[in-house]
């Protein structure tokens, strides 16, 4: 057995919706709106089952899907990508993370990292052989910081594994900092990974710039979305890789074998969404950014520490204060008092940090107000 996955614990995701399952808890925890999604993907997906094709769509996407993607990408991001030979389609930004590490390290390879991290990156980049370097950023700001990325990068760098806008800190990185990490990957001939999941989640009338978009990244660069994020819709696990033709031959040949292939009618489904116009972005993001502040005022009237939260459908609490102990802290609290959060020690190697707690604000009014009812009780 490998190493790499037989210590591994089961992701704290799931370990915490089990647990909001056997105590009825609120769940706060994973990452997952209450909201069904918009009802009209939902009935394209829906006809596109019934009367659609059910068999193997192309192993790199609908047509339609990819095109939708490049058009997407064009309209709100100024990127200019073939649909042809720039983009494929993954079940799941998480497929294409596994593909895209799987075929662009060697074993030996340097990887910088970002802590904190999304649970999924070590595990993938250790199990592809790749040495971990490790880059921490500093709370409760979170940027880049030159003397930190000097430290990481060396002539062994073949890979950076960037997550903007940043799960779990609710961090989007802005144009300094993506510039300084651009300088690095050129500095050092490295190939960025971006996980953008998180591109259309961003609040207070930020933009999100794509890493590919800066100069003399657009040829190092594998940029990843996700369907489930950008309409809510996480179960369906469509995601998207964009990078230059030569990159893309190699990352096709991971996905070949990963999945090969994605559910024709939610890709459908998928490329109809996409085409949807400034309004629902601007809805959506002023919908979550109205359920971060009905949050964050709630615990901060409970006398909570709340840390800012820029983009995504989290927010963290700084539980110094009860002694330290995220795991512990969240247990109490599931347990106790009914309320499933995350222990931000999960997203760091070693369990680094300990005093941070993420909690979901994608739930409804009445499900804000019924969990600060009994984060009230927690204090
Ligand atoms: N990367 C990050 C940073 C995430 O937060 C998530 C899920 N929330 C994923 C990847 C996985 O996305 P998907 O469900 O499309 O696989
Ligand atoms: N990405 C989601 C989160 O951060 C969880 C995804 C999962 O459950 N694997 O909550």
């Amino acid at each position: 057995m490998n190493p790499v996955f037989a210590d591994l614990p089961t992701t704290v995701f799931e370990r915490m919706s089990a647990l909001a399952r056997a105590h009825g808890a609120i769940n706060l925890g994973q990452g997952f709106p209450d909201d069904p999604g918009p009802a009209d993907i939902r009935e394209v997906g829906a006809k596109a089952l019934i009367a659609g094709n059910n068999q193997y769509p192309p192993m790199m996407g609908l047509p339609e899907l990819r095109t939708a993607i490049a058009a997407h990408y064009a309209r709100h991001q100024g990127l200019d990508l073939d649909a042809g030979s720039e983009v494929m389609v993954t079940s799941g930004a998480t497929e294409a993370l596994a593909g895209a590490l799987m075929a662009l390290i060697e074993p030996g390879d340097e990887v910088v990292l970002f802590a904190p991290m999304y649970d999924a990156y070590l595990p993938l980049v250790r199990r592809a052989g790749g040495v971990p370097r490790i880059v921490p950023l500093r709370p409760p700001a979170f940027r880049l910081e030159e003397a930190a990325l000097a430290a990481a990068f060396s002539p062994r760098t073949r890979v950076v594994l960037l997550n903007n806008p940043l799960n779990p800190s609710a961090t989007l990185f802005g144009a300094d900092d993506l510039a300084l990490l651009a300088a690095f990957c050129r500095r050092f001939d490295a190939v960025a990974v971006c996980d953008e999941v998180w591109e259309h989640v961003v609040f207070d009338g930020a933009r999100h710039v794509p890493l590919m978009a800066l100069p003399g990244m657009r040829g190092r660069t594998v940029k990843i979305g996700s369907a489930g994020k950008i309409f809510s819709l996480t179960g369906w696990k469509v995601g998207f890789v964009m990078a230059d033709a030569g990159l893309m031959r190699v990352l096709a040949k991971a996905h070949q074998f990963l999945t090969f292939t994605t559910p024709p009618n939610l890709q459908a489904a998928v490329a109809y969404g996409l085409a949807k116009d400034e309004a629902y972005f601007a809805g959506m993001r002023a919908g979550y950014a109205r359920a971060r502040d009905r949050l964050a005022e709630g615990l901060d009237r409970l006398g909570y520490r709340v840390l800012p939260a820029q983009a995504t459908w989290f927010l963290n609490i700084d539980i110094a204060e009860f002694g330290g102990d995220d795991v512990a802290f969240c247990e109490a609290l599931v347990v106790r008092h009914g309320v499933a959060a995350i222990p931000v020690s999960a997203f760091y190697p070693d369990a680094a940090m300990r005093h941070l707690v993420r909690l979901c604000f994608a739930k409804a009014d009445a499900t804000i107000d019924a969990a600060l009812e009994r984060l009230a009780d927690a204090r």
